[in-house]
C-alpha cells in the first residue's frame, strides 16, 4: 500500500504505531485516532488477517469509530484501538501479550487498550503485568468484569428511548423483540425484557446459545429467514455486522432497529435512506451498544458499579437528544449521531484553546 500518510491524513487519525517484536512473534499496529476529548481508550483484537494492509485498514476504521462513541457517551476519553496479527487459538502466549503490553506502556497512557475480539480477560492480565494502561480487568482483581450485561442494559434503555419517541410509549410490555444472536449481549438483553413480559424470538446459529436462552428465558426460537420477515416491534441485531441491507430491508417487519453488533447497516447513507423510506426507526448502533465502553472507562477512577450503571441507564436521554436533532435537521439518526458527536469534540477544543491562551 505504502500510502500510510494519506490514509491516516483522510481519516485524521493522530498516531500510528507498528509494534514488531521478533523474540515474541508480536506484529501490532496501535492506532490513535483523537485524542482531544482525552486519552484514546478501545480495545485489541487478535485476528489472523491475510496481509499487513488489512490490519491497518482495520484498525484505522475502529479506532475512528471509537472516538465517535467516546464523544456521544460523554466520556473524558479519545478514540483508539490495536490490532494484532495472528490466530489467537494458535498464536497467543504470555510473552507476545507481555510484549504487546511493553508496546502499549511506551505511549505513556496516551492509549489504553481493553478487550475486543479474540482476547479474553485472563490475557488482559498479562498485559497488566506490563503497563497500568488497560481496561476490562476481572471484577476480582478490581477490574470491571463482563462488559456485556451493562451492554444489554444499555440496549435495554436504549429500545425505551426508540419506542417513547417513535410510538409514545412507556413501556415494553407485550411488545414482540426479534433478537438475532444469543451470545453474552443477547443473553443479558433476554434478562432486561423478561421482566417487561417481552415475547421474544430469537435466532442464533450455534444451538447451545440458543437452548439456553429458550430455557433460562423463554425465547421462542425461529428461523433467520423468519425472524427478518415476521412482525416485531423492535428488531435487534446482536451477532454482525451488515445485516441491515437492502435484502433484508425489503423483508423487516418491524417499527425499530435497536442491537448491539457493530456496523450494523452495510452502506451507512443508502440504507438510512431505505429504512427511513419504509418508516424504520433505525437506532445507531455505536450509541446504543456504549454501555460496554461506560463500564470499562469507569474503571479508570476506581471501578463502581452503582455509577457504571446509572451512566449506562443515561443512553435513553443522549438517545433522545440524537431522535430530536435527527427531527428537527431532517436528517438520519445515524447522521445526527455523527453531527452531535463531531460538535463535542470541536467545542471541546475550541473552549480548551481559549484556557490555554488565557
Ligand atoms: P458473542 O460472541 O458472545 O455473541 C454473538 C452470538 O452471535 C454468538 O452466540 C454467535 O453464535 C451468534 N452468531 C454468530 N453468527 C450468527 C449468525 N449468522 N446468525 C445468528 N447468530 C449468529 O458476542 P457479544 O459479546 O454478545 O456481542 C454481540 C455483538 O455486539 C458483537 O457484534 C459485538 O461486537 C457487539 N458488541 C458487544 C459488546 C459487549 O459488551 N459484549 C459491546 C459493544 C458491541
Amino acid at each position: 500500500m505504502n500510502q500510510i500518510f494519506e490514509n491516516i491524513t483522510d481519516k485524521d487519525h493522530e498516531q500510528i504505531v507498528y509494534c514488531n517484536d521478533p523474540s515474541s512473534g508480536l506484529k501490532a499496529i496501535i492506532a490513535i485516532h483523537s485524542t482531544a476529548l482525552g486519552p484514546a481508550l478501545g480495545g485489541c483484537r487478535m485476528y489472523p488477517y491475510k496481509n499487513e494492509d488489512d490490519a491497518l485498514i482495520d484498525v484505522l476504521r475502529l479506532s475512528r469509530g471509537m472516538t465517535y462513541k467516546a464523544s456521544i457517551a460523554n466520556l473524558n476519553l479519545g478514540g483508539g484501538k490495536a490490532v494484532i496479527i495472528g490466530d489467537p487459538k494458535k498464536d497467543k502466549s504470555e510473552v507476545l501479550l507481555r510484549s504487546f503490553g511493553k508496546f502499549v506502556d511506551s505511549l505513556n497512557g496516551k492509549y489504553i487498550t481493553a478487550e475486543d475480539v479474540g482476547m479474553s480477560v485472563h490475557d488482559m492480565e498479562f498485559i497488566r503485568m506490563e503497563t497500568n494502561h488497560v481496561t476490562g480487568i476481572k471484577r476480582a482483581m478490581g477490574g470491571s468484569g463482563d462488559p456485556s450485561i451493562l451492554t444489554a442494559l444499555g440496549l435495554y434503555v436504549g429500545m425505551q428511548a426508540a419506542l417513547k419517541k417513535k410510538l409514545n410509549i412507556n413501556s415494553l410490555k407485550g411488545l414482540k423483540v426479534g433478537i438475532q444472536g444469543l451470545g453474552k449481549v443477547g443473553y443479558y438483553l433476554c434478562e432486561n425484557l423478561k421482566k417487561d413480559d417481552v415475547e421474544i424470538y430469537g435466532y442464533d446459529i450455534d444451538k447451545n446459545r440458543l437452548d439456553e436462552a429458550i430455557q433460562d428465558h423463554g425465547v421462542i426460537p425461529v428461523s433467520n429467514d423468519e425472524l427478518l420477515s415476521m412482525d416485531l416491534d423492535i428488531f435487534s441485531p446482536c451477532a454482525l455486522g451488515a445485516v441491515i441491507n437492502p435484502s433484508s430491508i425489503k423483508t423487516l417487519k418491524c417499527a425499530v432497529i435497536a442491537g448491539a453488533a457493530n456496523n450494523q447497516l452495510e452502506k451507512e447513507s443508502r440504507d438510512s435512506k431505505l429504512l427511513s423510506e419504509k418508516g424504520i426507526m433505525y437506532v445507531p448502533d455505536y450509541v446504543i451498544n456504549s454501555g460496554g465502553l461506560m463500564n470499562v472507562a469507569n474503571e479508570l477512577q476506581g471501578y463502581n458499579k452503582d455509577k457504571a450503571r446509572y451512566q449506562v441507564e443515561g443512553i435513553y436521554y443522549i438517545l433522545m437528544r440524537i431522535f430530536d436533532y435527527a427531527l428537527s435537521n431532517n436528517i438520519s439518526t445515524l447522521e445526527a449521531a455523527n453531527h452531535l458527536a463531531e460538535r463535542r469534540i470541536e467545542e471541546f477544543v475550541r473552549w480548551n484553546h481559549k484556557w490555554i491562551e488565557k
